[in-house]
Order: C-alpha cells, then structure tokens, then sequence
C-alpha cells in the first residue's frame, strides 16, 4: 500500500488535485496497487482553518507518507499577512525546509499536438525535451533577509545569497545522474561573472564533471540562458541552476509547452518526495472549471516513476494525456480554433477514459 498525503492547498488546487487523485485511483484499480489517500491543510485554507499556512499536523501527514500530491497556495485573500504567516512563503518553503527538498525537476516537453499553442515559432520549439533541475533550499530565499533604518536614505533591504560547496555538489551531481538517463548533457547556469557564489557553483560543477566522463558539461550565464531557451531551446537537456535563477528559467520554460497548465513538477532529496504542478493557485479562473488539470495529473505520473517505480504506469498517464490531445480536446489556457474546449473535470474523464483503453491493450 502506497500512503499518499494530498494537499489541494488554494485557489484551482481544489479543482485540479481531484482530478489527478481520481487518475490514481484508476490506476491502482487497473494495475492492483493500493493507494491510501489522506488530505491535509496547507496555505490558505490552512490560514483561514486553523491560523497557521503549515500547520504541524500536516507536516507530521507529511513525513507518515509515502509521497505527497500538492496543488497550489496563496491567493490575494492572504497578500496582506505579515511574510510569516503568507502561504508561499511559509507553507511552501517551510515543508521544503521540514522534508529537506533540495532538488526541484521540472521536464519541458513539447506535445506534438500543441505546437501551434505556444507563442514561440513551432520550428524552434518542435521536439524540445528538457529536464530544468532547481536548488530549492539554499540561495537568497533561505538567506537572512532583514530591514533597517539608515540615517538618510530611507530604509535598508537586505537578502542574502549563501551557498555551501556541500550543497551545490548535491544538486550538481544530481543533476548528473538524470542527465546520464537521457542525452547525457548538463548546462550548469549561473552568473559566475558578477557573484562568488557563482564562481563556487561554477568550481563545484566543474569537479563533480570529473566524475562523470560519460556526460558532457557546459556553463552558461544566466541572462545568456534566457536568451537561448527562446532562441534556440532544443541545445538544452539538463539545465541545473541555483534557486532563483531556477525558479525564473523554468517559468519562462514552461512557455515552450504552450501552458504553464501542461507542466509537472518533483521536488526529491528529502525524506518523502513532493509532486505538484508548476503553476500557481491561478485565482483569476478559480472556482470556474477552466484549470488545466494536466500538470497536476504528469505530477502524479512522475510520482508513480519516481517514488514507487511504477514505470509502467506512469507510461500509461502521459500516453493517455497525449491521445486525448491528439484527440483534439483543450482546456482554455491552450484553446485553438478548430479544437473541443472542455473544463477540467472533463479533461480529466477523458484522460481517465484513455487510460482505461491502454490498460486493456
Ligand atoms: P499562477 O501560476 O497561479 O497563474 C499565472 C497565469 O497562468 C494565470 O493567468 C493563470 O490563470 C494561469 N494558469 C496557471 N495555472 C493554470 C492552469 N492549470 N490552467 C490554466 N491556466 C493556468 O501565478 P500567479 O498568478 O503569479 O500567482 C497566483 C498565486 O499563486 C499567488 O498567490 C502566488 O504567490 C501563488 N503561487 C503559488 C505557487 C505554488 O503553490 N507552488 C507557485 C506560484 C505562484
């Protein structure tokens, strides 16, 4: 039995999180696996339940669980807190602090039926596969952050940047290992013109490289790298950046799959592995029916990959995702003309309908 902690969180987490639950429990059904799920409290909703974003109980569900399925946190209700209390900051990098999650993969790929839906040119964007690999516990949002008078200038701001050798040679060489699974290419990015934890990172990559001979590394500057994932993206494979720059490259990535709405995350290291979408709480279409549903439901796919080695399984989730595009059926956020717009339960049954009919060949 594989015990799942589900946290829809805020915003359209209550609407998509369902949807990848009921993909689980088909496939437990289909393949005789047993999923045991239990929901929690986060973000928001946490706030407004029991006064607090992560509240010990759901850390505690947390770390009794075998993975744990998030949706998303925040929303403008909560923009007003005092940062302790706000859900992202709190809620989302307290539990990746609780569960030490230190490594953030999230996988752009282009599905064949969506070229036309991003705002890239298809020739640039056709067959793009690439894995972003994101240091998610260290860098300037772990940092000592802190404001002070100054006698003359107004207040003072200060965020701190800090790196250990340690930390960057985990995720590096992480970064490595994934890369050795697929076309054995790793582009460590930083900014090792300009920052010393740069210039660490970059010493860092260079010497864990050794160890790997079978993959070839390359180092980019971070503003360079934003130009070239919209200039020329197939180059990439594996991207491992630090946490800041990760979080920005890999939004910006997700534009290549069309939607923020098509993307799945894993974030792994620690003691129980965290799946949930790349996006937000989009609090502009909750509540509407109109979420893509399909990030949250490749989330549980890579969780069935990576933490129950269900490979199989997991196969089938992203099969069934690409029939039902090449089906023709979209969610708004990827709408084109000519296409069937459906809501998010109904992306989510038919998805569930294509897993049926794999299943059975
Ligand atoms: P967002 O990702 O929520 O939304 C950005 C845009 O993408 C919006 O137009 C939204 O409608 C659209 N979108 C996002 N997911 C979609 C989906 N599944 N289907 C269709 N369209 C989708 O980012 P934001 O608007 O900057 O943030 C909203 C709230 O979410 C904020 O409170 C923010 O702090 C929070 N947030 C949470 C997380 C997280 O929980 N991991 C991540 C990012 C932002």
């Amino acid at each position: 039995m594989y015990k799942i902690a589900v946290l829809p969180g805020d915003g359209i987490g209550h609407e998509i999180v369902p949807e990848a639950a009921k993909v689980l429990e088909l496939i437990g059904k289909l393949y005789g696996h047993e999923f045991a799920f239990t929901q929690g409290l986060i973000g928001g909703a946490a706030i407004d339940e029991v006064g607090a974003p992560l509240p010990e109980e759901t850390v505690n569900l947390c770390l009794a669980s075998d993975a744990i399925l998030l949706g998303a946190v925040g929303g403008p209700k909560w923009d007003i807190l005092p940062v302790h209390l706000r859900p992202e900051g709190a809620a989302l990098l307290g539990l990746r602090k609780a569960l030490g999650l230190y490594a953030n993969l999230r996988p752009a790929i282009l599905y064949k039926a969506l070229a036309n839906a991003s705002t890239l040119k298809p020739e640039i964007i056709e067959g793009i596969d690439l894995l972003m690999v994101r240091e998610l516990t260290g860098g300037l949002y772990f940092g000592r952050k802190y404001r002070e008078d100054t006698p003359d200038q107004g207040q003072k701001a200060v965020d701190t940047l800090v790196y250990t050798e340690a930390e960057v040679e985990r995720i590096v060489r992480l970064a490595f290992q994934l890369a050795q699974l697929r076309r054995k290419q790793v582009c460590s990015v930083d900014k090792a013109n300009v920052l010393e934890s740069s210039r660490l990172w970059r010493e860092v990559a260079t010497r864990v490289a050794k160890d790997f001979p079978d993959v070839e590394l390359t180092h980019m500057y971070v503003d360079n790298c934003a130009m070239q994932l919209v200039r020329w993206p197939k180059q990439f494979d594996v991207v491992v950046t630090e946490n800041m720059f990760g979080d920005i490259l890999s939004d910006q990535a997700s534009m290549l799959s069309g939607s923020i709405g098509m993307l799945p995350s894993a974030s792994i290291g620690g003691k129980v592995a965290l799946y949930e979408p790349s996006h937000g709480s989009a609090p502009d279409i909750a509540g509407q029916k109109k979420a893509n549903p399909i990030a949250t439901i490749l989330s549980a796919a890579m969780m069935l990959r990576y933490s129950f080695q269900l490979s199989k399984e997991a196969q089938v989730i992203e099969d069934a995702v690409v029939r039902v595009l090449d089906g023709g059926y979209r969610t708004g956020d990827i709408m084109e003309e000519g296409k069937t717009l459906v809501n998010t339960e109904e992306m989510g049954d038919l998805i569930r309908k294509e897993i049926e009919t794999l299943a059975k060949q």
